[in-house]
């Protein structure tokens, strides 16, 4: 299901080159960091991490590498309830909670909603590529300060 980051990293490496995008130490960068965080990141977590090694890159690099990352299909954009686009690496099949206070969104696996169908109105004018079932809610955190806030 999940494969290593050294794995990811090769993929990457022969997906940009067979599509005749340049590897360069920053963009390998931009995708490692994104491959090891499992939470994920917005482009300004991922510009926080690069800037560090990479200290004269700018925001508009990191934002217009991502795009490009996610139209070459290398990263997948997430949906999200805060307004800020997310991103992550993890493209096998799974389904995402969202906390709607802090933003978090955690992944998770269930084979019974993998088999959800597609209805056929939809499937009949629509190619399917994935499908991806989002819960939203309070995350425990979250839910315990909110608690702590009205108890005072
Ligand atoms: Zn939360
Ligand atoms: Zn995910």
């Amino acid at each position: 299901m999940e494969k290593n980051v050294t794995d990811r990293v090769q993929w990457f490496v022969s997906t940009c080159r067979n599509n005749g995008l340049k590897v360069t130490p920053q963009r390998l960068a931009i995708f490692r960091i994104l491959s090891r965080s499992a939470d994920h990141p917005s482009t300004d977590t991922v510009y926080r991490k690069v800037v560090r090694e990479f200290p004269s890159i700018s925001f508009d690099t990191v934002h217009r590498t991502l795009l490009t990352f996610s139209k070459l299909g290398v990263i997948e954009a997430v949906e999200s309830y805060s307004g800020v686009r997310r991103y992550e690496t993890d493209l096998y099949d799974h389904h995402h909670i969202h906390c709607v206070i802090c933003g978090t969104i955690i992944d998770f696996c269930d084979e019974e909603l993998d088999a959800i169908q597609v209805p056929e109105r939809i499937a009949d004018g629509f190619t399917v590529l994935g499908k991806r079932v989002s819960i939203r809610g309070i995350c425990e955190n979250c839910r315990k300060q909110n608690s702590e806030g009205t108890h005072q």
